[in-house]
């Protein structure tokens, strides 16, 4: 899935050098702006996924901008974490009259700043979600660990579920046993190829219950596929 947009608007270079940084290490792509005139070209020029807003900026405030945003029928859908200083009520309960998304309050840890970024982005667009992968009823979360078909959990191994994560993630392509080892276990750790074997048998029992094993299909004197289409004997 391609990687979500953030638009980060504030005034202080350092910080915003610093969001920018660990924005793109959780691999969002960044665009910045250091002023409301700014920010309103990069929104001209593209609609990101979510705009992190400081609400003191020079001439006009992250408040203003936010309620001019959220008033505006083409941006209004953008959602916004407004960043402040401020830790009053008050102006939280002022940021959520304008209809901002949610509220972070400096000086705060990355990693909170993080989780709420996708947190709000779950909520407002669920199949944005790049840490989750779906294929017909089979769910597999990323970030859980977790395999379910419809409602039903599918217990794998580990490996099994990296296995599938692979797969789900290139679907329709067929990979030699040598390129699933490098591409699954790495290309540093040396285990027979026959291990690969293995593991497809047991990721295809584990699928078998619900019906999904042919999906994971052998290619004859090739390798394996991952295919949502009709079973074709290879
Ligand atoms: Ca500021």
């Amino acid at each position: 899935m391609s990687p979500q947009h953030i638009l980060i608007i504030e005034d202080e270079a350092a910080i915003r050098e610093m969001l920018r940084m660990a924005l793109t290490k959780a691999e969002f792509v960044v665009s910045e702006a250091a002023n409301v005139q700014q920010a309103r070209t990069s929104l001209f020029n593209h609609l990101p996924e979510l705009i992190l807003l400081d609400w003191m900026l020079p001439e006009t405030s992250g408040l203003d901008l936010a309620r001019q945003l959220k008033n505006d029928p083409q941006m209004k859908h953008i959602p916004i974490i407004l960043l402040t200083a401020r830790g009053e009520e008050g102006d939280k309960v002022r940021g959520f009259d304008v209809g901002v998304d949610d509220y972070v309050t400096k000086p705060f840890s990355i990693r909170e700043l993080v989780a709420r970024i996708k947190a709000v982005l779950r909520r407002v667009s669920p199949h944005f979600d790049h840490d989750f992968l779906v294929i017909k009823d089979l769910h597999l979360d990323i970030a859980e660990h977790r395999v379910k078909v419809g409602e039903t959990e599918v217990h794998l191994g580990p490996t099994e579920f990296r296995l599938l994560q692979f797969f789900m993630q290139h679907p329709e392509k067929v990979y030699t046993r040598t390129q699933v080892l490098d591409l699954v276990w790495g290309s540093n750790v040396y285990i027979e190829e026959r291990t690969v074997d293995v593991h497809i048998r047991r990721l295809r029992k584990a699928l078998e219950v619900h019906g999904y094993d042919s999906f994971v299909q052998t290619v004859r004197g090739v390798g394996y596929r991952f295919t949502t289409g009709q079973l074709t004997t290879g």
